[in-house]
């Protein structure tokens, strides 16, 4: 088998230390059981930046490379374009971004010296496969670098559709590097057929007749491959000491009651105040349920060196203090905030002790939580997933229970239906659902795309 190469901002660590990020936890899922190397960033900021010496490690059979940034690459390309352009971008926030040329040249100068680093770590047989918003335009400089090994890309944030894109002062630019990738993966068809619009409306692209899509002089096939879990390690999670322990400590903590659980970065994607003032709804509406229901929001701060991130923490602090103010007795506290994260055994004990898991983003790529609360539940009395029609993980997820997160009284009804579910539905919804969280797994999203990737390469006639 070829090696895969795997681009992506962050590399590792290969253990489950806790941290918070789907994107690092699917790779390291996919890189153990392929083998291959682990090309990106450090984490560390150094005066040499990327000019750093490679720092390479090992760990069975997957090695990891990675170089330093410089503070100046942090701050224009991380903190900066991706972080405040890109990111609000994609989600659907232009209230939120931040276009600034300076920073836009940051982040292209760091995919460019992030690809001339990969390429003397190329060999002739590798597959590279380049992920997310931060490296769009890697495959470009690769490509002008002489680089002929397949190259794929996937997006694990949404791509909006091209009237909230066209927002972006480089879209034409960013697009045209994207397509210099061999394959272009989203996480729904939503997002594809975003992608498409974008292609034929917007800069006059056509398909061509084997499905794959000509635009600006080049030519590229762009599909779905909605990412998963590796579910079968989350169902017995809770067999392990870390696993057991949380959900022994949850349950004996409940007794008759029951849990919500929410499980997030802390960023404005998340719907977190909305989450949080429909819980309030909730026992406006039903004061039987005081006492009776509580609220725990896992929510772990992140890129807290961007305002809009600090923000929003002190909004649900400010939120939470007031709804627990407003209805706590002296035996019962309606809302558990806990700001830092959990190594995912310790999720997994906590998502089976929870009645309801509760996965409400204004806006999500895929949303890995959704599928780990469902994998963890018990088959005999499982727990009910409530899920925002706006994460990519509704379209496969059709039997959770769908609410729109922008309608505070939606909300609050689906957490209602969710904790009084009887048993006999509870059953068949988590039943339809774990079937294809077993199915669609981590693995199998990875060998659907690199299958793909390998069999486009060989399509292609050797230049001679
Ligand atoms: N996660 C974790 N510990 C925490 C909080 C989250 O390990 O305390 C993991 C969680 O299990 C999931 C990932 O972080 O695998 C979050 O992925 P998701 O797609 O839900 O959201 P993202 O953070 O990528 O936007």
């Amino acid at each position: 088998m070829p090696r895969i190469v795997v681009v992506s901002n962050r590399v590792g660590p290969l253990s489950d230390t806790g941290r918070a990020g789907g994107l690092a936890v699917a790779l390291v899922d996919v890189l153990r059981e392929r083998g291959g190397l682990w090309f990106g960033w450090s984490g560390d900021v150094s005066e040499e930046g990327t000019y750093s010496p490679l720092q390479f490690n090992e760990s069975g059979n997957v090695s990891t490379a990675t170089i330093d940034v410089a503070q100046a690459d942090y701050d224009e390309s991380y903190a900066g374009f991706a972080n405040r352009a890109l990111w609000p971008t994609l989600h659907y926030r232009l209230d939120l971004t931040d276009f600034d040329r300076r920073l836009e040249q940051g982040y292209r100068r760091v995919n460019e010296r992030f690809a001339e680093r990969l390429v003397p770590l190329l060999r002739p047989d590798d597959i590279v496969w380049v992920h997310d918003y931060h490296f769009f335009f890697m495959g470009d400089v690769l490509r002008a670098a002489g680089v002929k090994n397949p190259i794929g890309f996937f997006l694990h944030i949404p791509f909006p559709v091209p009237e909230v894109l066209t927002a972006l002062p480089n879209h034409k630019e960013m697009i045209h590097a994207l397509l210099a990738y061999d394959l272009v993966g989203f996480q729904t068809s939503q997002h594809l057929s975003a992608f498409e619009r974008y292609i034929f409306e917007e800069v006059g692209g056509t398909r061509e007749a084997d499905g794959s899509i000509s635009a600006m002089g080049r030519t590229v096939v762009a599909d779905a491959f909605p990412i998963g879990i590796d579910a079968s390690a989350f169902s017995t999670f809770h067999e392990t000491a870390e696993g057991h322990e949380n959900f022994a400590l949850m349950k004996n903590e409940l007794g008759d009651q029951k849990q919500i659980v929410g499980v997030d970065r802390i960023d404005y994607s998340k719907g977190l105040p909305e989450r949080f003032t429909a819980f309030e709804r909730l026992l406006e509406l039903h004061p039987e349920m005081k006492g009776e229901v509580t609220l725990l929001q896992i929510a772990p701060p992140s890129r807290s060196e961007v305002r809009a991130y600090l923000q929003i923490q002190r909004l649900l602090e400010g939120l939470s203090g007031r709804i627990n103010g407003r209805f706590s007795d002296l035996d019962w506290t309606p809302i558990h905030f806990i700001t830092r994260s959990f190594p995912r055994r310790s999720l997994a004990g906590i998502y089976r002790a929870s009645s309801v898991g509760l996965v409400t983003p204004l806006r999500d790529g895929m949303n890995l939580v959704a599928k780990e609360y469902v994998a963890a539940q018990d088959p005999e009395d499982p727990g009910v997933l409530v899920l925002s029609r706006f994460a990519g993980a509704a379209e496969e997820m059709t039997e959770a229970v769908i609410v729109n997160p922008y309608s505070i009284d939606e909300l609050a009804e689906g957490l209602r239906l969710a904790i009084q579910m009887p048993l006999d539905e509870r059953k068949a919804r988590w039943s339809a659902l774990n079937t294809k969280v077993m199915t669609n797994t981590a693995s199998a999203w990875s060998r659907r795309f690199l299958d793909r990737l390998v069999s486009l390469h060989e399509s292609v006639p050797a230049e001679g």
